[in-house]
């Protein structure tokens, strides 16, 4: 189906963004899987082409212009080339992060990190998962004490995407452990603070060039002034940002998805058994045909989705369904294309071998999808 949801400028940095992949990012990026890690001058690169930061304020070396449908056109751009890896370290970045800096720093925290933030010398990432709390963030054991004019920050932080290349992280801490949600605080921790420092690079099952680390706070003081938001407002920061941060999730998971269709499409009219094309039996028709359909209806409630997210209006409930029906979605149609592509589809040499990888972690980051019907659920009235 025609998507009616962008316009020519949005069309040009589609272009920008297409040449960008070109140049920079489709021949070395066998090498940063192989390594585990994007190269930190990438983020230079990408922050010089305008990419960082498009929502930032121009004053801030930004892009001026608060409109998700350029953040969309990043990630569906580098998920059409098989490099999730980076639609999700750039879409923390720019989707995740920027909303809390943009909406909750004052502005003397603007003018310290938001210029850093556009041009790259700033990487981000925010650290609320622990060890022992990912779905249940009020069980955060994270602590901060009062100490001088702030905190005293002690605790460990698991996942976190951008982990090693960060540069500022925003952390879920407990500033009143006895008062609850209403206890939770974030605070702002930059990287050459003293007892900060970051534990293992994580091995996974797929997206081996992103950055996902442990990080480790040991007595780190955080002044005062690198509060973010309210104190003790944290969780009601959380919840209020999570919505984009999923629909940033579900854009990377159609994106991805229609990828692997176009590969799969390919590969049914190129391989041949029994004397004519995989494509041409009905089991293999019909499979493509329900993918393509599937795939048309999750762009539309997606793409209708991001005009409310621009418009303010999106629910955190409709986020939760665009997040878990699209990468449910992703999971079922990255399994369906490795099938039609058959022993080659296991093979690293085709990108659906990483894709089918690299996409399943999408059902569990950024909430699970139990943790989505959850809310869902919830919103119903049970
Ligand atoms: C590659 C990667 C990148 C990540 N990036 C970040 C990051 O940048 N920052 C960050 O803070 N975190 C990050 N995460 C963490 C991620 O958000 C969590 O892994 C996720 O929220 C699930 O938490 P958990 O792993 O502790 O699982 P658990 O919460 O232990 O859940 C385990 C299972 O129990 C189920 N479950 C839990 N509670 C319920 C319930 N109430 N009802 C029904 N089922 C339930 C879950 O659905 C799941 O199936 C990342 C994770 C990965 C793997």
């Amino acid at each position: 189906m025609q998507r009616t949801l962008f316009d020519a400028d949005h069309d040009d940095f589609r272009q920008a963004v297409r040449q960008f992949v070109e140049r920079h990012v489709v021949d070395e990026y066998d090498r940063w899987e192989a390594e585990g890690l994007v190269d930190r001058k990438l983020w230079n690169l990408a922050g010089d082409a305008g990419f960082l930061g498009t929502a930032v304020p121009e004053e801030y070396g930004g892009g001026g212009i608060a409109d998700f449908r350029y953040n969309a056109v990043l990630v569906e751009e580098l998920a059409r080339v098989g490099a999730p890896s980076l639609s999700s370290g750039f879409g923390l970045h720019n989707d995740v992060v920027a909303p809390y800096l943009l909406e909750l720093a004052t502005d003397e925290q603007k003018q310290r990190w938001l210029p850093g933030f556009c041009s790259g010398d700033i990487v981000t990432a925010i650290a609320m998962t622990e060890p022992g709390a990912g779905s249940d963030l009020k069980g955060v054991r994270t602590t901060a004490v009062r100490d001088g004019d702030g905190w005293r920050l002690n605790g460990t932080k698991t996942f976190i995407t951008n982990g090693i290349h960060s540069d500022l992280v925003i952390v879920v801490a407990k500033t009143d452990p006895s008062a609850g949600a209403r206890g939770i605080s974030l605070l702002v921790v930059e990287r050459d603070m003293e007892g900060f420092r970051r534990g293992r690079k994580l091995a996974k099952a797929g997206m081996h060039a992103q950055d996902t680390a442990e990080l480790v706070f040991e007595d780190v003081h955080v002044p005062g002034a690198n509060l973010l938001g309210d104190l003790g407002g944290g969780f009601g920061h959380l919840m209020h940002n999570l919505p984009q941060e999923r629909l940033s999730i579900a854009v990377v998971a159609v994106a991805a998805s229609s990828a692997a269709l176009d590969w799969t499409m390919q590969y049914c009219h190129e391989r041949k058994a029994f004397g004519q094309e995989i494509g041409s039996f009905q089991n293999s028709r019909f499979k493509l045909a329900e993918m393509a359909t599937e795939i048309d209806i999750a762009q539309t409630f997606l793409d209708r989705c991001i005009l409310e997210l621009n418009a303010g209006t999106l629910t955190p409930v409709d986020a939760a369904k665009a997040k878990w029906w699209t990468t449910e979605l992703q999971k079922r149609v990255m399994d369906t294309c490795l099938q039609l592509f058959g022993g080659y589809g296991y093979m690293d040499e085709y990108p659906i071998s990483r894709a089918w990888r690299d996409g399943r972690i999408q059902c569990v980051y950024g909430g699970t999808t139990e943790i989505m019907k959850e809310i869902i659920g919830r919103d119903l009235g049970f």
